[in-house]
């Protein structure tokens, strides 16, 4: 299977001001040496909690925060080198859809004019082919034409983020990162933007990055699951292989906490110990040592890497960043 994007040893490091001179004083490692691919036409989701460094990854990929270091291949082409004139060339086929489609739909512009604009910006079409492209636009978010001459105030959120996801689409893209997309709605609109999403991806063949703090909104939409804990991925596997056998302490601790439907279940809850320690200042050797009920000695002093420990049922392989493997 071709892989649409790959990640390599992705870095984003923040400067840290202090002092009188405001110098640099350190850095806070918001993304540190990830990596990761995904193939076409899949979902890879992104978990863990917030603060962890997932929103600033997906932002990293798509160059919107610039990275300090490490490789971005989409489709073929090394993003991260690019300059900025050849960068607008490729913005086209990467997109991201947010948490608050408020945020990012102006409230003076109707729908009809919001889904125009990045057409007309691009210098698509014409005027003809891209009104015909904003009624096919609505019609895959499942909204009727009627809506065009209305403005982001008159709509409830679950059908504000189809126009966000409307929008997103209108340039054809390859690849959409989907930044908390849901976390705003209500669980049963929730779950109709997931199978909206579901249906793109399928229909659309787009890859989408799914980026979330709740493990059970990711666990039916994505192919493969990333864990992310301080700036690095600690587990990556098949959906199916993280949910039945989760390797990571994290991991493990994580999905104890999704609320199981029988109240009588005998399964073990692992509670989460503590605080995520500051990025600042992180804990030597394994990030998650000071909330592991697992930790050894060697946890402090080494950093365990992420490696492969074996493969799923679907060929994916499924790796584990601790030193119990
Ligand atoms: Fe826990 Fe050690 Fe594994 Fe880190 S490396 S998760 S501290 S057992
Ligand atoms: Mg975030």
């Amino acid at each position: 299977m071709s892989d649409l994007l790959e990640v390599r040893n992705l870095k984003k490091y923040f400067p840290i001001k202090g002092g009188f001179f405001r110098h640099t004083v350190g850095h806070l490692k918001a993304v540190d040496d990830v990596s990761f691919s995904i193939p076409k036409g899949h979902t890879f989701g992104l978990v863990g909690e917030s603060g962890c460094g997932k929103s600033t990854l997906g932002r990293a990929i798509l160059r919107l925060h610039e990275p300090t270091g490490g490789e971005i291949h989409l489709d073929g082409t090394d993003i991260s080198r690019l300059n900025s004139r050849e960068l607008v060339a490729h913005r086209r086929e990467m997109q991201i859809i947010f948490q608050d489609p408020y945020a990012s739909l102006s409230p003076r512009r109707t729908v009809m004019q919001t889904l125009l604009e990045p057409m007309e910006i691009h210098g698509i079409g014409n005027p003809a082919s891209r009104k015909e492209k904003v009624l096919e636009l609505l019609d895959i978010v499942g909204m009727r034409p009627n809506v065009l001459h209305r403005y982001p105030h008159e709509f409830s959120g679950g059908q504000r983020q189809r126009i966000g996801i409307a929008r997103a689409l209108t340039l054809d893209p390859k690849f959409i990162v989907a930044d908390e997309a849901v976390s705003a709605l209500d669980v049963s609109v929730q779950s109709q933007v997931l199978n909206l999403i579901a249906r793109l991806q399928r229909e659309l063949g787009i890859s989408f990055l799914f980026i979330s703090h709740d493990l059970a909104v990711v666990q039916h939409i994505s192919h493969e699951i990333g864990v992310m804990y301080l700036g690095k991925l600690v587990e990556v596997a098949s959906s199916t292989d993280l949910y039945r056998k989760p390797l990571h302490p994290y991991t493990k601790a994580l999905l104890s906490a999704i609320p199981v439907p029988d109240p009588d279940s005998k399964t073990r809850r692992t509670i989460l110990q503590g605080d995520v320690p500051s990025p600042l200042n992180p804990p030597s050797g394994c990030p998650f040592r000071t909330r592991c009920p697992e930790a050894m000695d060697i946890c402090a002093r080494s950093m365990p890497a992420l490696k492969t420990v074996g493969e799923g049922n679907n060929g994916l392989p499924h790796q584990v960043a601790c030193h119990l493997y």
